[in-house]
């Protein structure tokens, strides 16, 4: 599948959120190229008339959104004084694109040039972050999060079909640790393949301390309807115990079992849980609804 690049101008680029570990969200790209299975953001395709099935084969670029950023920041820390942001929350900031448009790198050398003091928050799954290590060192209180759901890299290719694999993204960590970055780790969504086979709950957290990152975010697996019609699609080649293990993944004794393997082998670990809580959307719903 070819990948469908967009060029459109936004109206806006900063909005406020709910999130509860920023004020502000920044996502100068609609759509991401890396196409993972669980993707809760697949929904963001009906804002500019795509389907949820063709989420990962197109991007569209907000061309303006370094010129509407620094508009918008002016204003911002008029009102407020240097609220959190975080980029970007319903797609990757540094997916392929971003080589050609740098559109995040112009967001932050916005803030770098305001002098930002305010937390500044990135998640992604790719070593194109460290082209801007620089700039990330030049800001007062950045932040980046490597969002890795396993170290298992069959895994990984399976479930996050275009994504950098798991092991890339660990060293990605590494680097970003040894360049006096602070970093966390989204363990996001956790893969019902843990509850079946807990070492990889260990493998996964000894990776993370190793690479020097001492906290995680941590969240169930999300499935609306809308990320349940995508991991259809790959459950269907999977053995009746991972299918299984997905239909169950929606129910409180699941999650009990599984948070308990979480939380003794973050102690083992040594791993600090931000917000000291397992996220879960209490709007999930099991695959075998409907
Ligand atoms: S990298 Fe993040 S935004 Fe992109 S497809 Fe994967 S989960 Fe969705």
């Amino acid at each position: 599948m070819v990948l469908e690049i967009h060029e459109v101008e936004a109206k806006t680029i900063i909005s406020s959120t709910k999130v509860p570990s920023a004020d502000f969200v920044i996502n100068p790209y609609t759509g991401c190229q890396f196409a993972c299975s669980y993707c809760f953001a697949s929904f963001m395709g009906r804002f500019v008339g795509e389907s949820i099935s063709n989420w990962g084969n197109y991007v569209y670029v907000k061309t303006n959104a370094v010129d509407l950023f620094e508009k918008e920041v002016h204003r911002l820390l008029k009102k407020k004084p240097h609220p959190r942001l975080s980029i970007s929350t319903v797609t990757d900031p540094y997916q392929g694109v971003e080589r050609k448009y740098r559109l995040t790198r112009g967001v932050l050398e916005a803030l770098v040039r305001h002098k930002y003091r305010g937390r500044v928050s990135i998640l992604t799954k790719s070593p194109a972050v460290m082209d801007d290590v620089s700039l990330l060192q030049e800001l007062e209180n950045a932040e980046v999060g490597l969002s890795i759901a396993t170290t298992d890299d069959v895994l990984s290719r399976k479930l996050d079909m275009m994504a950098p694999l798991a092991s890339a993204r660990l060293d990605v960590l590494r680097r970003l640790n040894e360049a006096g970055i602070r970093t966390y780790v989204f363990v996001g969504p956790l893969l019902p393949h843990m509850h079946l086979r807990p070492y990889l709950i260990d493998q996964l957290f000894s990776e993370i301390k190793g690479a020097g990152t001492s906290e995680i975010k941590v969240e169930f697996l999300n499935m609306p309807r809308h990320v349940r019609a995508r991991l259809n699609g790959y459950l269907m080649d999977e053995p009746v115990e991972i299918q299984e293990v997905y239909s169950k993944s929606q129910n409180a004794d699941y999650r009990k079992i599984l948070e308990d393997q979480i939380r003794t082998s973050l102690d083992a670990h040594g791993l600090k849980l931000r917000f000291d809580e397992i996220v879960h959307h209490a709007e999930a719903q099991s695959l075998v609804e409907d």
